[in-house]
């Protein structure tokens, strides 16, 4: 593990190369893991560091499995990008876009939802429906291990019934339109589009290993300067140790660090 002060100046050198771009997860990452989704909030110095990061690279994005509407209200930064639903959707500079062929799942997420609901009234159960996909919370079940094996199996007949990809997730389960798109995916997208050739990387969660996986390819393939760096928590998975290639602690070791590399950055 290398000291916190190296991994500034190592993230500041690589993102003098440029087009350069700095992408991070949200929950967990940007924000700290709150007993419900809704009461995450970005923490204030990361913001902060964000704005001011946003000023020298060309791109600062934020890839999450929230909607765009929800991570942009909690972000609240006007020069981020935000992709949202596992990059099923997009805010860049004004302009939304969604992928057409999710549109077409809209409606079934919907019903799905009302159904559940209909089915399942257990305490602690939160169901967030994201219009592209739909999330099942049931960290604040009384016994969560217990919930999700009540309710797993009732997911997954409700997403075989209606053409859904069920995803398991840290104390949630996701409905997703069946389309071949995850963070990993997204990233690499984002990257094309802008021509980057340096890319720095943060994430916590499984859903991000997708992502650091793709963005090691592409440094394989000679395409960009990366950096994976794993965010480490609780909650994190074991992969995460050896997918990321560096690892910093909780979102208090990502807002030193953001705040570090600006400073570099900034000289
Ligand atoms: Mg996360």
């Amino acid at each position: 593990m290398e000291a916190p002060e190296d991994l500034a100046q190592q993230v500041a050198k690589l993102l003098t190369i440029q087009p350069r771009g700095l992408c991070s997860d949200f929950d967990g990452t940007l924000s700290r893991i709150v007993p419900s989704p809704d009461e995450a909030r970005i923490e204030p110095a990361i913001r902060d560091a964000l704005a001011r990061l946003a000023r020298h690279l060309d791109v600062v994005a934020i890839v999450t499995g929230r909607s765009v509407d929800d991570v942009r209200r909690r972000v609240g930064l006007s020069d981020v990008i935000y992709i949202g639903n596992h990059g099923l959707e997009r805010w860049e500079r004004g302009e939304y876009l969604v992928e057409p062929q999710a549109l077409a799942y809209v409606p079934h997420l919907a019903d799905v939802a009302r159904e559940f609901a209909d089915r399942v009234q257990l305490p602690g159960i939160n169901v967030e429906l994201k219009r592209l996909s739909l999330s099942v919370h049931y960290r604040r079940a009384l016994d969560p291990e217990a919930a999700a094996r009540q309710i797993g199996p009732i997911l997954e007949a409700l997403a075989s019934r209606y053409q859904l990809r069920l995803v398991r997730g840290r104390m949630v389960f996701e409905l997703r339109p069946p389309l071949d798109r995850d963070k990993g995916s997204a990233l690499a997208e984002l990257v094309v589009r802008h021509g980057l050739r340096a890319v720095v990387f943060l994430g916590d969660d499984r859903t991000d290993l997708d992502a650091m996986r793709h963005l090691a390819q592409l440094r394989e393939q000679g395409h960009v300067q990366a950096l994976n760096i794993g965010v480490r928590n609780e909650e994190a998975p074991p992969e995460l140790t050896t997918v990321a290639d560096v690892l910093v602690d909780g979102v208090d070791g990502v807002a030193s660090l953001l705040d570090r590399v600006d400073r570099l950055l900034s000289r």
